[in-house]
């Protein structure tokens, strides 16, 4: 590994170096393997659960270890510049957001120490349906109250990790789109328990994808959960969700600098390594320039993210930054990635560098959890004051 290269690695220095340690045991071997049996890494997310990472969101009142959000994104960073994939157990950080912030005194109680403990597994977030993308207040899913119970029909796609998770953070829709003033009011969230919801209303189908990640399909058939799994108040599960979108998307910024981290370790590894023509390959200067570029434009999404978490911490708005962080970050990933791949030549092709596999793994988060586009638009809109456009 490099010696810093001027990201900030004196930022929380015990939790990464902690990170490393456990990452150090899931070599590049370890995901090869889970990614050619398309399997879930269940060792490394447990031992992830067992040192505590996980729970680092949650205030230490419910057991969890009460990070700031930028400690927090230390530890997605580390994971994905060691490597690995922080993809695979990201969500049990953040989902719990939404309890957390709009839960009940009781619903908190119940949940968060299990959740903090990792005996509950809260790691789905059903929200994309096929017929909506992008546009979440067009999701059709429907919860029909029926006495102290919901009643749920619909359709969730890319739910990832509904296999792997006793719970689900479902947002399906409680008021008919007509009879609301705005398309976002009248969803719903709602804590769905997996472990006893499938066969009893809701499949699950898995989709094979150009990435080990685990995701399905939910198709919900009458499934009944009760009215005391609400999330806050009816109609306004829409708000909720943006509510812990920033979050989110500075987690996802600083697993996407891991990322770039980890291709540029290894480009430059690889260029200064590799001898074609009497020379090391890293001496071409069209070689080492896209390299070069690459580590400017992924420095420069840091330094956003760090922007972001700094303001989130502080309790300002963050809106802005965090998107900017996401995307940023999410570019420069891909650029190192690409520029990886080229500086590996052929190899760069084959299974055991590695690269070929974090190649698919950063593509992702420029398209999700949001795609870049729609933080253009966000930006566009909200920052410019230009027309929205969406
Ligand atoms: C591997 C994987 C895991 C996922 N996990 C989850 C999960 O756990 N839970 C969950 O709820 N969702 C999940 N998603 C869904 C993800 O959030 C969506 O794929 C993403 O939000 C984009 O939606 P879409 O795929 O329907 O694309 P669409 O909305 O159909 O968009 C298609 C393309 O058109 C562009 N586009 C659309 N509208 C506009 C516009 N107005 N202006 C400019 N460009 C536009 C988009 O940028 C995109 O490139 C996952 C997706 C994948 C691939």
């Amino acid at each position: 590994m490099s010696n810093g290269w001027g990201f900030a690695d004196d930022r929380f220095p015990e939790v990464r170096r902690a990170v490393q340690r456990l990452c150090a045991d899931f070599p590049g071997p370890y995901w090869q393997e889970m990614d050619a049996a398309r399997a879930y890494p269940t060792a490394f997310v447990q031992a992830m659960t067992a040192a505590g990472f996980l729970a680092a969101l949650i205030p230490e009142e419910y057991g969890g270890g009460g990070a700031s959000i930028a400690e927090a994104s230390v530890i997605l960073e580390e994971i994905n510049r060691s490597g690995g994939n922080g993809g695979v157990c990201h969500a049990q950080m953040y989902t719990m957001g939404a309890l957390l912030r709009h839960g009940s005194a009781g619903q908190k109680a119940a949940w968060l120490p299990e959740i903090a403990a990792g005996r509950l597994r809260l790691q789905a977030f059903g929200v994309t349906e096929p017929g909506a993308g992008s546009d979440t207040s067009a999701i059709q899913t429907r919860a029909v109250a029926d006495g102290d119970e919901y009643v749920i029909s619909g359709q969730k796609i890319w739910t990832s990790r509904a296999e792997h998770s006793d719970l689900l953070l479902l947002l399906a829709r409680t008021t008919p789109a007509a009879e609301v003033e705005k398309r976002t009011h009248g969803l719903s969230l709602f804590l769905v328990d997996l472990r006893t919801a499938r066969g009893a209303g809701l499949t699950i189908r898995p989709i094979p994808t150009m990435l080990n990640h685990q995701t399905t399909e939910l198709f919900f058939d009458g499934l009944r959960v009760p009215a005391a799994n609400r999330i806050g108040e009816e109609g306004r599960g829409f708000r909720y969700v943006l509510d812990g979108m920033n979050a989110e998307r500075i987690l996802i910024a600083a697993e996407s600098v891991g990322d770039g981290r980890w291709f540029v370790e290894r480009a430059v590894e690889y260029a200064n390594s590799r001898v074609v023509f009497g020379r090391p390959i890293g001496q071409n200067q069209g070689v080492q320039f896209p390299i070069a570029a690459a580590y400017a434009h992924l420095r420069a999404a840091d330094l956003m993210r760090w922007e972001a978490a700094r303001l989130f911490d502080s309790g300002q708005p963050c809106g802005a930054e965090a998107n900017l962080a996401k995307m940023l970050a999410a570019d420069a990933a891909w650029e190192a990635a690409n520029v990886c791949l080229q500086t590996h030549g052929g190899f760069g092709f084959a299974t055991e560098y590695d690269v070929e596999r974090k190649f698919r793994e950063a593509k992702l988060y420029q398209i999700a959890p949001i795609s870049n586009n729609l933080v253009l638009a966000y930006v566009a809109q909200h920052v410019l004051g230009l027309p929205r456009s969406y």
